[in-house]
């Protein structure tokens, strides 16, 4: 009847997959992982890599409550904090040295709270959120060096074994409701794998699925990561009656996007010393006091009366002081920095007409078919406000506002790009799939950003502590299930 058994199936390899298939191993199961790409690592592997720690779990937990905006179960936001705060440990037993998170001097964003680097310091209960860690490692964003320490602890186990390149299509149950196994695709034929014990979902996001983006998110993006996101769990668990949940949930930032690449290229600036215009030539936002996961917010506006959209794409205006302080990307950041470099200087990509560049304010309007008189009067503004030190319109930060003073100017288009979805299947505190009747389907778990737990308004480094929390819980619950018998 099945082409391969197992105890516990695990859908997905990135960090949430991988994860979850050692924590099953280790408490007794054998486990499979089917994973769609020839590869694993998924989003995780490219990752910032950062993960949350905690100074108080309560206050901790009042304030992820409050960002869930009602839409997270008390008992889910405490299973997630008490857990996620022995990741540190965990990696640590897997052979991983954690050390602190260290923003990046070259970084201009205007942190809200210096000692979290997490979004949102006034909601009730920001003061129990604690800094930053990541793996210690050779990467410049410590996703790699994640991925790196769960890799090995996977390979190197004889209990999980995994087979790539084969995506799962859907999950089989049987006459009493219960998931028995997955169908995949291997090949040009369909293989089935029996779960004796229960089937992880761990398949990610619909980052790179542009109708879902559509029905669910309100507009489309761009991916900077794993291009096998296409929101297949989703799928899957949906046919079988799964509830779904934060489905409008997002974390995106602004990008480049060149047809040379199916991803993304994250944006990020050297220098204060920039602007964001709509299309119109108009700014529109506070570009250094923003944080960087709720850019599909601004990017997301609408006109009422045409309907279109003069944020999307929106355009970065900087001048030759900027463009000489370093790289306009974030170099490592994204599946980009598997084939691409970005020059030190932005010379190359000057050379590449992905940026344009221009004598005068003027001609680098006509460059990005913009009225001159529009971009020149917004630039001449921010310049008078940088004078003055103070930034009426957008409440910029006084030592944020540095003009745009030396000649070539430079212009880049930015669309909103999705760090990663949040919405899928619904879960409980046990990393259970809960039916459209609040009932756990019976041995269907799911762990990562495949039906997170957050919402809207994401404070940063949640993603992956979550991947890693809920898939230890979702492999040793799905491990301890009694096996089915014949
Ligand atoms: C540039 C970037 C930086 C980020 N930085 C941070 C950070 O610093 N801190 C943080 O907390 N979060 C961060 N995030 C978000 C975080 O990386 C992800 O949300 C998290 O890693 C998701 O882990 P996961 O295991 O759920 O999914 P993934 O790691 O994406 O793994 C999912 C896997 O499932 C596979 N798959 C898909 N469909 C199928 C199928 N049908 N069958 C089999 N396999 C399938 C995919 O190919 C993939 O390998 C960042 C994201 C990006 C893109």
């Amino acid at each position: 009847m099945w082409d391969h058994e197992a105890d516990v199936v695990v859908v997905g390899f990135g960090g949430a997959g991988a994860t979850a298939a050692i924590s099953a191993a280790a408490a007794g199961a054998k486990v499979i992982v089917l994973e769609k790409n020839a590869e694993g690592g998924g989003n995780t592997r490219f990752s910032g890599g950062t993960i949350r720690t905690f100074l108080d779990m309560d206050k901790a937990a009042d304030f992820i409550e409050a960002l869930c905006d009602g839409t997270t179960e008390r008992d889910v936001v405490e299973t997630f904090v008490h857990e996620s705060s022995k990741n540190p440990e965990w990696i640590q037993q897997m052979g991983g040295e954690i050390v602190p998170h260290q923003a990046k001097t070259r970084d201009t964003r205007r942190y809200p709270h210096s000692l979290t680097l997490a979004a949102f310091p006034s909601v009730l209960g920001a003061e129990g959120i604690g800094p930053r860690v990541r793996v210690k490692g050779g990467g410049e964003f410590a996703g790699i060096d994640l991925w790196g320490v769960l890799l090995r602890n996977v390979v190197a186990n004889a209990n999980i074994r995994i087979l790539y390149a084969a995506p799962a299509s859907r999950l089989i149950v049987d006459t009493r409701d219960e998931v028995t196994g997955v169908a995949a695709v291997s090949g040009d034929h369909e293989i089935t794998v029996s779960a004796k014990r229960g089937v992880i979902l761990t398949c990610g996001g619909f980052e790179y699925e542009q109708t879902m983006h559509r029905n669910y998110l309100g507009q489309s993006f761009y991916g900077l990561c794993n291009p096998g996101n296409t929101g297949d769990g989703i799928v899957m668990a949906a046919e079988i009656g799964a509830d779904l949940w934060h489905m409008n949930g997002s974390a995106a930032t602004f990008g480049y996007k060149y047809p040379e690449f199916p991803f993304a290229i994250r944006h990020s600036m050297p220098s204060a010393g920039f602007i964001y215009v709509d299309q119109a030539g108009t700014r529109f936002m506070d570009e250094t006091g923003t944080d960087m996961h709720l850019m599909w917010a601004p990017a997301g506006h609408i006109d009422v009366l045409t309907l279109k959209r003069p944020r999307s794409p929106s355009y970065v205006i900087f001048d030759e002081d900027t463009r000489l302080r370093g790289a306009v990307s974030a170099i490592g950041h994204g599946k980009v920095s598997d084939v691409y470099q970005w020059s030190k200087d932005n010379s190359a990509e000057i050379k590449k007409g992905w940026i344009k560049s221009a004598g005068n304010i003027a001609d680098l309007a006509l460059q990005i078919n913009m009225q001159p008189d529009r971009l020149q009067a917004s630039v001449a503004k921010y310049n008078m406000d940088c004078v003055g030190g103070y930034d009426p319109e957008m409440g910029r930060e006084p030592h944020t506002l540095i003009p745009l003073g030396r000649p070539p100017y430079y212009a880049m288009d930015i669309w909103p790009v999705l760090f990663n979805t949040q919405g899928g299947p619904k879960r409980n505190a046990k990393a259970q799939v809960i039916n459209v009747r609040g009932k756990p389907i019976k041995r269907l778990y799911s762990a990562g950003e495949l039906g997170s737990l957050w919402h809207k308004n994401y404070p940063g480094a949640g993603n992956v502590s979550e991947a890693l929390a809920f898939g230890r819980i979702a492999g040793k619950n799905a491990a301890s299930e009694l096996p089915l018998t014949d």
